[in-house]
């Protein structure tokens, strides 16, 4: 029996990676794969640069509550135990985003159309530009 070396759980001694966390344990074990292994890869851990500016666009323009939870996803995915649960997290970040883009844009036109609406109506009835 042997412990992980990340989260400290009992493995076999062969285990090339933790049932547990997905850990690899380790170069010593290289070469000794096996069909029925679990076999997660590691997760980058890395900061999803793009994702990250993305929500923190998200952030400052009209759709803070998106850009937070956008934010909160792509730090979690850079603590991802396997790359499987980072590719889930950066995805759910990136939905966010895109909600958070398409949302802004749409509030944007919308009250862009408004306004010129509004405008015409009080140009046309004379109450401004006479
Ligand atoms: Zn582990």
């Amino acid at each position: 029996m042997a412990y992980c070396k990340k989260c400290g759980a009992q493995i076999d001694g062969d285990a090339t990676y933790c049932p547990s966390c997905g850990a690899n344990q380790g170069e010593s074990f290289t070469g000794m794969t096996f069909n029925n292994d679990v076999g997660l890869d590691r997760a980058s851990g890395k900061i999803n640069i793009g994702q990250m500016i993305w929500a923190i666009i998200n952030l400052v323009s009209c759709c803070q509550i998106l850009g937070i939870v956008s934010i909160i996803m792509v730090v979690l995915a850079k603590d991802a135990p396997s790359a499987q649960e980072e590719t889930k997290k950066v995805r759910c970040a990136m939905i966010c985003n895109i909600i958070g883009t398409v949302g802004g844009i749409i509030v944007t036109v919308l009250s862009a159309v408004y306004s010129a609406v509004i405008l015409e109506y009080l140009g046309s009835s004379g109450v401004v530009f006479s």
